[in-house]
């Protein structure tokens, strides 16, 4: 594609600092694990952060250190990233979806309070395209009934609600940094908490379920999700830019608003004025309601053959061939969800993206709107 969905945004000082830690003699939990924590910590206001090797193991281990497990049911939406659901199953625990609010794609509170059970045991919003949960409701709701909050962040990395970054407002989140997110490690996810109980039990999970005190002692069922050395060093680089990467995604975004606003075929994701709290992850338009699946298919293969990458986030999760084929899902269990799956377009998105590249995406999506 001649403009890409994404791409990645490495300095030649980011590579230094990797190829130095290859030339050196520490290639896994060195210093730079312990300074990206650290650094991780202090950009969001967590008190610990556990660095792993995926976004979606982080997950997992976040669900296995508060204990729960099989028999316990785990609230979420079937709009996201297929990893959301998955965690809670290799967790053991049962995923059990509401659907979503049709204007922010994300759970829907009062659908997540009838849903609950006598199982329950906790809630995993997502903050989908990093556009904040309704967190307050859903805070409120786990406070009534004694539930854990993880959030799945992993699309949300350096957004804020009211001031508090996404991912510390629950009683743990997860990031990702696999290269289409804010940040990159190039594989790699982390928990952040400030239950430090939580943190050392994740801690441990990591590494093969280590005691911390005598490593040659395994005390329960642990995982091989280390995150390597040169990994840390490229996260910790990127976490010094933080700043101005998250400028420049909100700037981006700002530019397609302004551009796309006043088009009546299109739902933008956001105002200009709410553009600077959002985790800017990918660009997502939403075709009004006259569009169908097989117009919004036609728009991108539209953008694709002038070269221009596009995506169709989500198929949603219950729809997905395995959970269709284990829980016999099918069309119409989650309704909201499945209309807002068949009219969105992802839109190229990476902080390298060239102003008149955005205003060529733009004016070629207006033009395929518009028609054949
Ligand atoms: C990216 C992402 C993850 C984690 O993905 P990994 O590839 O495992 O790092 C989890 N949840 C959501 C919603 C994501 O977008």
């Amino acid at each position: 594609m001649r403009i890409p969905l994404s791409g990645p945004d490495v300095t030649e000082a980011e590579v230094q600092a990797v190829a130095e830690v290859l030339r050196g003699r520490q290639l896994s939990l060195g210093p730079w694990l312990e300074r990206f924590e650290r650094e991780l910590c202090s950009a969001v206001g967590a008190s610990d952060a556990v660095a792993v090797n995926s976004g979606t193991g982080a997950l997992h281990l976040t669900l296995l250190a508060m204990g729960l497990g099989p028999g316990d049911e785990v609230l979420t939406t079937p709009f996201s990233f297929v990893a959301s659901a998955n965690a809670i199953l290799h967790a053991g625990a049962h995923p059990v979806f509401a659907d979503i609010d049709p204007r922010t794609f994300n759970v829907d509170p009062e659908r997540v309070e009838k849903a609950l059970t006598s199982k329950t045991r906790a809630l995993l919003p997502v903050h989908v395209f990093g556009r904040p949960a309704a967190m307050q409701d859903l805070l409120a709701i786990a406070e009534r009934r004694g539930l854990r909050v993880v959030e799945d962040a992993c699309e949300a990395f350096g957004g804020r609600l009211d001031g508090d970054a996404l991912g510390t407002l629950g009683h743990a989140g997860v990031y990702a940094f696999y290269p289409n997110k804010a940040i990159t490690t190039g594989e790699g996810g982390a928990v952040v908490t400030c239950d430090g109980a939580l943190a050392r039990r994740a801690r441990s999970l990591r590494n093969q379920g280590r005691d911390p005190r005598d490593g040659r002692l395994h005390t329960e069922l642990g995982y091989s999700f280390r995150l390597s050395e040169m990994a840390c060093a490229l996260g910790a680089g990127q976490l010094r830019r933080l700043n101005e990467i998250l400028l420049r995604r909100q700037a981006i975004a700002r530019h397609y608003l302004e551009r796309l606003s006043g088009q009546e075929d299109l739902l933008l994701p956001a105002t200009v004025e709410e553009a600077d709290d959002r985790g800017w992850f990918v660009f997502v338009v939403q075709l009004r309601s006259r569009f169908s699946a097989a117009d919004r298919d036609r728009i991108a293969r539209a953008l694709e053959s002038r070269g221009i990458g596009c995506g169709r986030y989500f198929v949603p999760i219950h729809l997905q061939p395995y959970y269709r084929r284990e829980f016999g899902y099918g069309e119409g269990d989650f309704p909201i969800a499945e209309s807002v799956a068949e009219r969105t377009l992802a839109l190229p998105f990476f902080n390298r993206i060239r102003d008149e590249q955005i205003d060529e995406v733009c004016d070629a999506l207006i033009g395929a709107c518009a028609g054949p």
